[in-house]
């Protein structure tokens, strides 16, 4: 059966040049980044040989990296580490209602200790507006932070007027630019930002490493502390095969940005275009330009997004869905509630996020598939509406 994986916002294959970079590291290359002897200053040149590539591909100077865990730990950083900075207890915080639960939850970690957190809201294609951002930021807000794209809806926001509103009264600026990396060209000093997260998994690196990219002069306080690593901005020894993974990930995702970008935004206009037209009662999720490349959200009447996975996963297509939250709660995301859906409009839905290596014969295989699947689930819906509906086609996207 053909394997199809459309879930690259999840997480994205090793390419086979990623692995071939890291594998001495582990093996032959081992030193430890802060040894003086020459197995340590062959790990320490191979990081930043990483390092300056990672800047280059958002136009930053190495000096302004600082590589962390993974895009938790570096919202982590970036929020508390603001917020904390010498010690400050108050303050406030300006976010969104649909970032990542790494910004909500350290937002909310934040408000339980003082701070004042204010979420904005989306319109109801899933965009933030940079006037009324601007309009909330106050004198005693501390710390504006602002995704650069949904992962779920995959809606790219306004952060370039959000950046500049902030800089122009001295907020920090901090954007989550996890999905955004690899599929949205990101300049951090063009679009005005102080701090910038991000993850390799998510554009072809390994698992386990990222970075925070923090604007010379920023000021933020450490969350890790120990031997003083990274300039002390994050201690522990370097993960030095992680490191060069995502070094060679942001080569190649710079190298290869204008191909892999037009590819996958051609695939996504096509099962855009194709499912509503399959499929009755099929609704886009999220804005329909302001749109990642490679992000499609679906939401169908009538049917349970978990079941519409799992029936997927049976003919071999591995997606998504933010029917029922990821923890295991019976709610449905806090984007798609956000979006303004019902619970019944926000079960039904569907993620299909592709990846630099998906082709046309993926998305054949897809559409080939989706309708009769639709059309049986359909046949077992409690609603009648739902059964009388049959599998024709017929377009009805808003
Ligand atoms: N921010 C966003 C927008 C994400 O999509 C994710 C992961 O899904 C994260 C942060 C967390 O990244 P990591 O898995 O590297 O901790």
């Amino acid at each position: 059966m053909r394997r199809v994986y459309f879930d690259h916002s999840a997480t994205s294959r090793v390419l086979p040049e990623v692995f071939e970079a890291m594998a001495p590291f582990y093996t032959e290359r081992f030193g430890n980044a802060s040894s003086l002897h020459s197995f340590g200053r062959e790990a320490r040149a191979s990081m930043e040989h990483a390092r300056k590539h990672l800047a280059a591909l958002i136009n930053a100077d190495p000096g302004e990296i600082v590589f962390t865990s993974g895009g938790t730990e570096a919202d982590n950083l970036a929020i508390k580490g603001v917020a904390a900075y010498k010690g400050r207890a108050k303050g406030h915080i300006l976010t969104t209602c649909i970032e990542h639960h790494a910004v909500l939850e350290s937002c909310a970690h934040l408000g339980r200790l003082g701070f004042e957190v204010t979420e904005l809201p989306i319109s109801k294609d899933g965009l933030v507006d940079a006037a009324e951002a601007e309009a909330a930021m106050r004198d005693d807000t501390v710390l504006v932070s602002v995704m650069a794209a949904n992962n779920e809806i995959g809606t790219i926001q306004p952060i370039m007027e959000i950046g500049a509103a902030a800089r122009s009264r001295g907020i920090p600026f901090h954007t989550d630019a996890v999905q955004a990396i690899g599929k949205m060209d990101i300049d951090v000093k063009r679009d005005n930002i102080d701090l910038l997260s991000l993850s390799a998994h998510k554009f072809h690196g390994p698992k386990g490493i990222g970075a925070l990219y923090v604007r010379k002069g920023t000021k933020i306080e450490p969350q890790i502390h120990g031997g003083g690593h990274e300039r002390g901005m994050r201690s522990s020894t370097e993960n030095v095969p992680g490191i060069v993974g995502l070094g060679k990930a942001a080569e190649i995702a710079r190298r290869d940005f204008v191909p892999t970008t037009a590819a996958m935004r051609d695939l996504r206009d096509r099962i855009v275009k194709e499912v509503p037209e399959l499929v009755p009662r099929a609704y886009l999720n999220g804005h329909r330009t302001h749109r990642l490349v490679n992000n499609v959200n679906f939401r169908f009447d009538f049917i349970e997004g978990e079941a519409l996975m799992l029936q997927l996963d049976m003919k071999g297509v591995a997606v998504s869905t933010g029917s029922a939250c990821s923890t295991g709660s019976l709610e449905p995301s806090h984007v798609l509630m956000a979006l303004g859906l019902t619970h019944e409009q926000a079960h039904g839905n569907l993620r299909l996020t592709l990846g630099r290596e998906n082709t046309y014969e993926d998305v054949d295989h897809f559409l080939a598939v989706l309708p009769g699947i639709v059309s049986r689930l359909r046949e077992i819906s409690p609603f009648s509406e739902a059964r009388s509906m049959g599998g024709e086609g017929g377009s009805c996207v808003q």
